[in-house]
């Protein structure tokens, strides 16, 4: 039967229903329990990813959460129906039917007795089929028919946080951005270079108690700076290997390339106190973290082309290496081409002598002196001649002593030597652009 539109935003008219629902099925507290929080973290989770695809609505004896134009999650009266993909379920779930909506996913049947072992073992495929579904956008029905009592009803069970529950757009509309840490010794650099875009699901990442499921992370590695992005997918739980620490888990795994670092951090959010001591895991206000997202952004359309000539003097190698590498956009002018033109060449030299760290990287000895700087006095080479139309590029430039650039230029055998040094520079960059240094 269907509610009234006051009936379906009212949370203890939706308690009655839960009570109704959950008491005749006999099920017990954990069981009701499992359910109400699996489809509390399913609309967070659909919130946060599609938040114009998705709808809970209240009936007399269920409810029924939509994600385009299928049924996600029914819950009641004797079953907890859920969206899935495919044959990979446990055993104990019973499938039904098919939907043209959501190519590949079937609704599934989950007893409420076996609830408790079987919602954690396909939450996984769940969250694929959602993914499936949410290819449709919902119609305006079921939209329309939308039951703000549910969220509420939900979150003040369950201690969720949120300020103005059922409204979507507020659920949805309100992530936050959490900066959270990852280490190189111990995996979590290789591991997040493995994740990019493959929709892998880290564990249990330390993350702030306050975070919730579908708020953003931006995971930051000493030495290299802003690394990834990523969403939480887990309510934060105590991690017992670390005192007062949280776990959640993160996916939707993105590479930021390259690092944005420290010092252009530094540069462009002078207001943002985190990056000067950057020990911990922050949660910063709203305007800094639009202003992080947009760098991001940038970043990652750009490639390191955003970089300009002034900050690429304190910045990483890396983006150093960027900048070397970035080409000009097809679409600037003469004058334009021109500056990013020489922003390239000095950014290729500055790289170069970067890259060889005090080094001749043909003969492989230490610089023979420092300059009054107190640098490492080193030559940038280019291999092939420019007038030769050697590319300007960090493959083509080696950074030597100068006995070998002269050696280079005027020695007996230096077609020999040019090879050589093909070779050596190819090799160094071939294990640069693996990630290994
Ligand atoms: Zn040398």
């Amino acid at each position: 039967m269907k509610l009234t539109a006051d009936e379906r935003a009212d949370p203890s008219v939706c308690a009655r229903i839960v009570d109704q629902i959950f008491h005749e099925a006999n099920v017990g507290s954990h069981a009701r329990r499992k359910c109400l929080r699996f489809l509390a973290d399913s609309i967070a989770y659909a919130a946060a990813h599609w938040p114009d695809r998705w709808s809970v609505t209240l009936y007399s004896d269920y409810i029924r959460f939509n994600v385009g134009w299928v049924e996600a999650i029914v819950l009641g009266p004797k079953v907890l129906a859920v969206l899935v993909i495919g044959s990979d379920i446990p055993k104990g779930v019973r499938l039904r039917g098919a939907y043209a909506r959501a190519r590949g996913a079937r609704g599934a049947a989950v007893p409420f007795h076996r609830a408790n072992a079987l919602v954690p073992r396909i939450q996984h495929t769940h969250r694929e089929a959602m993914r499936a579904a949410a290819t449709w956008r919902t119609g305006s029905g079921t939209r329309n028919a939308h039951s703000a009592g549910v969220i509420t009803y939900l979150w003040r069970t369950l201690g969720l946080r949120t300020k103005a529950p059922g409204i979507e757009s507020k659920l949805a509309g309100a992530p936050s951005l959490h900066i959270v840490q990852g280490g190189v010794e111990n995996g979590d650099k290789r591991w997040l270079e493995r994740a990019t875009g493959r929709d892998l699901v880290a564990k249990n990442w330390v993350v702030p108690k306050s975070a919730r499921v579908g708020d953003s992370v931006v995971i930051y590695i000493r030495g290299h700076g802003c690394f990834a992005t990523g969403k939480i997918s887990s309510p934060p739980t105590p991690r017992t290997d670390r005192p007062n620490r949280y776990g959640a888990a993160i996916d939707s795994v993105r590479l930021i390339e390259p690092a944005v670092s420290l010092e252009v951090l530094r540069r462009r959010m002078p207001e943002f106190q985190w990056a000067t001591y950057p020990r911990s895991i922050t949660t910063p206000s709203k305007p800094i973290a639009k202003k992080l997202l947009t760098i991001i952004e940038v970043r990652r359309k750009q490639k390191g082309a955003d970089l300009e000539q002034e900050e690429l003097k304190t910045s990483s190698l890396e983006e150093l290496r960027a900048a070397a590498l970035a080409k000009a956009v097809p679409a600037a002018n003469a004058h334009q081409r021109k500056v990013i033109q020489r922003k390239r060449e000095w950014a290729i030299k500055a790289y170069v002598l970067g890259r060889a760290d005090g080094c001749c990287e043909y003969c492989r000895e230490d610089a023979p002196f420092r300059t009054e700087k107190g640098q490492p006095y080193l030559e940038c080479h280019h291999i092939l001649r420019l007038a030769d139309c050697g590319p300007d590029s960090p493959y083509n430039v080696i950074g030597v002593c100068p006995n070998c650039h002269r050696r280079a230029h005027f020695a007996y055998g230096r077609r020999k030597i040019k090879d050589q040094m093909k070779n050596r520079v190819r090799g160094i960059e071939a294990r640069r652009t693996r990630g290994r240094k």
